[in-house]
């Protein structure tokens, strides 16, 4: 597995000559570098750009590239990335000789419009939060929460790309067919159990031919890089919908993406290795790599924020419900890849993956309210005296990540945001 090595553009000490970049809270320091997408207004063409600091860099402007194709972007080869990073990373830093040229292909990110990072092709939710699938699996089927294939496949559904949203974009309640508590007869109504579910987001760079699987040991070398995924779900529907064959309307009305995609180079300081606790099986052969071991998974902190109606009238900022790491998923992104392949499904450029719900071991690291309120029996109590169980109309949820580690600089995802408007009547 050609897995990124650490190279002159992770060096902690580069400093950048966006003043922005160099401060200690920013999310897209000169080591980060995720791409995505914006344009200057409504109707206009989307163009790729490099987040740094609070700017974005047209790459086109800059010179660095000869197209607005992300999807072509996203499936070149490993060497043409790192020569993107690289001259990136070279032109942005203090005394920088494209300093003039790239400051004229700079704009500000208040001043754009973020979209989504790449148009989506097929969309996978998998399932890999162990915790979150032990958790909900005992709400739902209290005798047996964990089915025994979970330690063996890792488990996923095939979702719907159509309505994945950017950043920012809010949705309606949605209405589908649902049994009320105590209810004997399902009715169409706008679900009263709206929830988010927080994930990593996973983009597919070089596809794979139809009948070619990808081995796990060249998984990596077809993914891009993550961003920051919110499932949107409605349990009360997924509740009455969900069997005999999985998620359907509880969860395609709205999933929303963050802006950024930041780049397997760029997270190659924060690998962790895969390991599995004793007692637990080994991956089968297919599944199994000695890169993996070493290095599959990788120290993510992922957190989620909420903002609701009365804290935006007051003025509070959002307030964070909880906290978890990608390291606790409980199969690694290259697995992911061959798993899905193995039958000879053919992936492509801007295909995504949710990673499913992370969710830590602890009180406090859950990544849905589903879990946090003990399925809505325990009502969350926030700060300003309000309480929730589920999601309430004009709520705001922000999903946020970091990468931290001595010796690296600290970069971050940029938010993944989305309110909840009222069902239409
Ligand atoms: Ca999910």
């Amino acid at each position: 597995m050609s897995r990124p090595e650490l190279d002159e553009t992770h060096d902690p000490a580069l400093a950048c000559w966006v003043e922005s970049a160099n401060h200690p809270a920013t999310d897209f320091p000169i080591q980060n570098l995720p791409f995505g997408r914006f344009r200057r207004g409504p109707g206009l063409d989307w163009r790729i750009g490099v987040a740094i600091g609070d700017q974005v860099l047209d790459l086109e402007a800059a010179g660095l590239i000869g197209h607005q194709d992300m999807h072509r972007l996203m499936a070149g080869t490993a060497a043409a990335r790192r020569a993107l990073r690289l001259a990136l990373s070279r032109g942005l830093r203090d005394g920088s000789a494209e300093r003039g040229r790239f400051a004229e292909a700079m704009l500000a990110q208040r001043e754009v419009e973020l979209g989504l990072p790449c148009t989506i092709g097929d969309y996978t939710d998998f399932y890999t939060g162990i915790h979150h699938a032990t958790t909900v699996g005992q709400l739902f089927r209290p005798d047996n929460p964990l089915l025994p294939n979970y330690k063996w496949v890792p488990i996923g559904y095939h979702g719907r790309s159509s309505s994945i949203i950017a950043s920012g974009q809010p949705f309606h309640r949605p209405r589908a067919q649902l049994v009320a508590a105590g209810a004997a007869a399902p009715v169409l109504a706008p679900t009263a159990r709206l929830d988010y579910e927080l994930e990593l987001g996973i983009f597919i760079g070089r596809g794979n031919a139809l009948g070619e699987p990808v081995p796990v040991a060249e998984g990596e070398d077809h993914v891009f890089g993550v961003g920051l995924l919110n499932d949107w779900s409605a349990r009360d529907v997924q509740a009455w919908e969900y069997q005999p064959l999985g998620p359907f309307l509880a969860k395609n009305f709205a999933t929303t993406l963050s802006p950024w995609i930041v780049t397997l180079e760029a997270l190659a300081p924060f690998r962790a290795p895969f390991e599995r606790p004793a007692g637990d099986p080994q991956p089968l052969p297919y599944l199994d790599a000695p890169a993996v071991r070493e290095a599959g998974m990788v120290d993510i902190t992922l957190e989620v924020w909420l903002q609701t109606a009365a804290m935006r009238e007051a003025g509070r900022p959002a307030e964070r419900l909880s906290a978890s790491n990608f390291r606790d998923a409980y199969w690694a992104i290259a697995q992911l890849v061959a798993h899905h392949s193995v039958n000879g499904c053919n992936l492509g450029s801007g295909d995504l993956f949710g990673s499913g719900t992370i969710s830590g071991p602890g009180p406090g690291q859950a990544g849905s309210l589903l879990e946090l309120s003990r399925g809505g029996r325990q009502p969350l109590a926030l700060a300003n005296g309000e309480t929730r169980a589920f999601l309430e109309d004009g709520d705001s949820v922000i999903l946020r990540a970091h990468c931290e580690r001595p010796g690296a600089r600290r970069i971050g995802f940029g938010d993944c945001a989305g309110t909840v408007l009222a069902a239409r009547s």
